[in-house]
C-alpha cells in the first residue's frame, strides 16, 4: 500500500465507513476515471492495512445499502471490489482482489435499473453478458475460479454486479454502457 492509501485506510477505525466519491464532484469524477493497479496478494491475510481497508469497505457497502463497491469509489485506485453473493442463500459479501474476466457468453441481455453508489439519483438499463468466467483472490489470498450467472433483475444477477464493479477498475461507469432495451428488441425482429 502506498502512503496515501495508508492515510485514507487508517484515517478512522473499523466502525467508520469511507466517503464514497461522487460524479457530481469534479475531483471525484476525475479520480473515478482512473485505471486501477493490482495488489500484491502475497501475505495479504497478514497485511493489517489491507485487512482494515476491506473491513471499512464492507461497512461502507452496508451503510450505503449497495450490492457492490469498488476500491476506487473510496479513493484507492486498486484492483479490489466487493460484491454480494445473491447467488447464495446467505447473501455473503465476496471480496475480489486482482479480478479478471477470462471468458463470457456471447449472448447479452438488457439489465434494467443499473445504478451506482457514485452516481446520485440515476438508474438506467445496461447491456450485460449472461454469464462470465472469472478469476480473483479473496482476502485470505485464496485463488478462486468460477462462473457467475445473472440474466435477470428478478433472479440471480451476481454476474452483473461483477461486471459493473470490474468496470470501475478501468474507470468505466454504467452510464458508459446505457442501452436502449426497447430499440434492441425492435431491431432483433
Ligand atoms: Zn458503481
Amino acid at each position: 500500500m502506498t502512503n496515501k492509501e495508508k492515510t485514507i485506510t487508517n484515517s478512522h477505525g473499523a466502525d467508520t465507513p469511507f466517503r464514497v466519491l461522487q460524479t457530481d464532484n469534479y475531483d471525484d469524477s476525475l479520480f473515478l476515471r482512473q485505471k486501477s493497479t493490482d495488489i500484491d496478494v502475497k501475505n495479504i491475510a497478514e497485511n493489517k492495512d489491507w485487512q482494515h481497508f476491506i473491513e471499512r469497505l464492507k461497512l461502507t457497502l452496508a451503510v450505503e445499502s449497495g450490492v457492490g463497491i469498488a476500491a476506487p469509489q473510496v479513493g484507492v485506485a486498486r484492483n479490489l471490489f466487493l460484491f454480494i453473493r445473491i447467488d447464495r442463500a446467505n447473501k455473503a459479501v465476496q471480496v475480489a482482489i486482482n479480478p479478471r474476466i477470462v471468458n463470457y457468453s456471447d449472448e447479452t441481455f438488457c439489465f434494467e435499473g443499473d445504478g451506482c453508489l457514485s452516481i446520485p439519483d440515476l438508474a438506467g438499463s445496461t447491456k450485460r453478458h449472461k454469464w462470465i468466467d472469472v478469476e480473483y483472490y479473496n482476502e485470505k489470498g485464496d485463488f478462486i475460479k468460477e462462473r457467475l450467472y445473472g440474466a435477470s433483475r428478478e433472479g440471480d444477477f451476481t454476474g452483473v454486479i461483477f461486471q459493473h464493479e470490474f468496470d470501475h477498475l478501468s474507470g468505466i461507469l454504467f452510464t458508459d454502457r446505457l442501452f436502449d432495451c426497447a430499440a434492441s428488441l425492435h431491431r432483433s425482429k
